[in-house]
């Protein structure tokens, strides 16, 4: 492990939010990151943790952004125009941090869109418009009015984010083991090269493995990250890219009516919506189709247009089978029909075993499917850097390496992680991702069956996403 400075912040670099991945990216900002102390600043609502910044000696702001006092607030933190905005909160706007980041002129970095309260729950929104395109699409169009200004990543933490980078990888090693030469370099090559290998979809496939030994108590929520975030996303209606290759929308499946339609949203809570999926060491599994950036980027950036027609998108979803506890209290949470009373997420000192699959399953070409991704474990982690579990540091690392590549390249304005560097950023990041692994495997959706029920089964195309939904 190296502890090599990767990049220097020019001016003031503020933290939004000191929760369970702000805490995991201090180290690693300490070890990878040139800064100075004295101009680092976290705003942070909660005491809870407010030792570990004094042990660090870094300032801390204590105060909840709101609509009223973020733009003042931020403002007076970068009284030169220049540095770096590391949003790691809930409940703070993203598109409005984004403008104003621009205006002051400072480098902006982001893992999920997030909206100021009132978006995730209590919304009187119909379901189109509780997704995540339309947010997706706001800032895409803003991004519009802001080419070549301060660089704002946007969505970029391990998905949304590292996995835009591996799956550049996957698609280079799935070219070489099937014979194909490529060297991609524009996003229409990209695409390109994804079509001509024939992939029809792509799972963010992730299984969470991690366990503490005190069984999960009764009304309490358990997760290894944000319980906000989880049930914020979880919440929305399921989510996906839209395959050219798919014959007809799931039950309850809607398209778009306005935009570039590269995705579908489904009428029901994406931790409701279970699809069959693969991910080694368990092999087939379920996984929920919760609502991500990368299910709308991904898509979004590998379709191949033929004039105004799509001629070839893939469908891309996430497949995410979180922890035990966590599934367990999806359970007791759908079965109680409101949030339980209290929440945890379980720190890396709980954690007695297990880690986090992450990668992305890439299926319907030659070689059937392969998963390719990051296999980390607790107690690698633990072994690397304070304050985080696997999961945490699968994202951690990511921020990382998203905040050098946003200081390598100052003024690249509104990007997501498809249109970085990923040759770049994963070296920032693969020493903090446990082993990176390629399997293939011949399994397919329409096998395994504990007896034969009623089902919808497309025999014709194993990779339909028909066969993949298991609700
Ligand atoms: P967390 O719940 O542990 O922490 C969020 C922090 O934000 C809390 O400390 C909270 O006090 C603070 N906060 C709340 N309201 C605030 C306000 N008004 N102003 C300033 N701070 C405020 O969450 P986490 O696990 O650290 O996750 C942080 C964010 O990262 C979430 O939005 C989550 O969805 C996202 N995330 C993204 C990925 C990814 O891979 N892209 C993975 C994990 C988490």
């Amino acid at each position: 492990m190296t502890d090599m400075v990767q990049a220097h912040i020019d001016g003031a670099l503020v933290m939004i939010g000191f929760g369970s991945i702000g805490r995991g990216v201090l180290p690693l900002i300490e070890r990878h990151i040139g800064f100075e102390r004295d101009r680092f600043t976290v705003i942070e609502p909660s005491a809870e943790f407010a030792h570990i910044l004094r042990d660090h000696g870094i300032r801390h702001l204590q105060v909840a952004l709101t609509p009223d006092n973020f733009a003042e607030v931020l403002r007076g933190l970068f009284p030169e125009g220049r540095g770096m905005i590391v949003n790691l909160s809930v409940d703070v706007d993203s598109i409005e941090l984004m403008k104003l980041a621009q205006e002051i002129g400072v480098q902006y970095l982001d893992t999920v869109v997030e909206p100021w309260p009132g978006f995730y729950f209590g919304s009187t929104l119909p379901n189109a418009e509780r997704t995540n395109y339309p947010l997706r699409e706001k800032v895409r169009s803003l991004g519009k009015r802001y080419v070549g200004g301060p660089t704002a990543v946007s969505c970029c933490g391990a998905n949304p984010g590292l996995v835009s980078w591996l799956l550049k990888e996957a698609l280079l090693r799935l070219a070489a083991d099937t014979g194909v030469e490529a060297a991609p370099q524009s996003q229409a090559d990209w695409a390109a090269l994804m079509q001509g290998l024939g992939v029809k979809g792509i799972h963010i496939a992730e299984r969470d493995t991690q366990v503490s030994a005190r069984p999960k108590p009764v009304g309490v929520f358990v997760n290894t990250w944000s319980v906000d975030g989880l049930l914020s996303e979880g919440y929305q209606p399921a989510e996906l890219g839209w395959g050219t290759h798919e014959k007809k929308l799931p039950p309850d499946g809607h398209a778009f009516d306005h935009g570039p339609g590269y995705a579908i949203w489904i009428d029901r809570p994406g931790v409701d919506t279970r699809v069959r999926s693969w991910c080694p060491g368990v092999g087939p599994q379920f996984g929920y189709v919760i609502t991500h950036n990368e299910a709308l980027s991904i898509p979004d950036y590998y379709t191949v247009w033929d004039g105004p027609r799509a001629a070839y998108r893939p469908t891309c979803h996430y497949a995410y089978h979180p922890s035990n506890d966590a599934i367990l209290s999806i359970h007791e949470m759908h079965g109680a029909g409101t949030r339980q009373p209290d929440q945890h997420i379980l720190t890396v000192d709980e954690i007695v075993a297990g880690g986090d699959d992450l990668g992305v399953f890439l299926y319907g070409h030659a070689k059937g499917a392969m998963w390719y991704g990051s296999r980390l474990s607790c107690e690698e982690a633990r072994a690397l850097a304070p304050y985080q579990n696997a999961t945490g540091m699968q994202v951690t690392s990511a921020v990382l390496a998203a905040m050098v590549w946003a200081a390598e390249n100052p003024a690249m304005g509104f990007v997501e992680a498809d249109e970085m560097d990923h040759v770049r950023c994963l070296e920032v990041q693969r020493p903090y991702l446990g082993r990176v692994e390629c399997h293939y495997t011949d399994w397919t959706p329409l096998q395994n069956r504990i007896n034969r029920f009623a089902e919808d089964r497309d025999e014709a195309d194993p990779w339909q996403f028909t066969n993949f939904l298991a609700v």
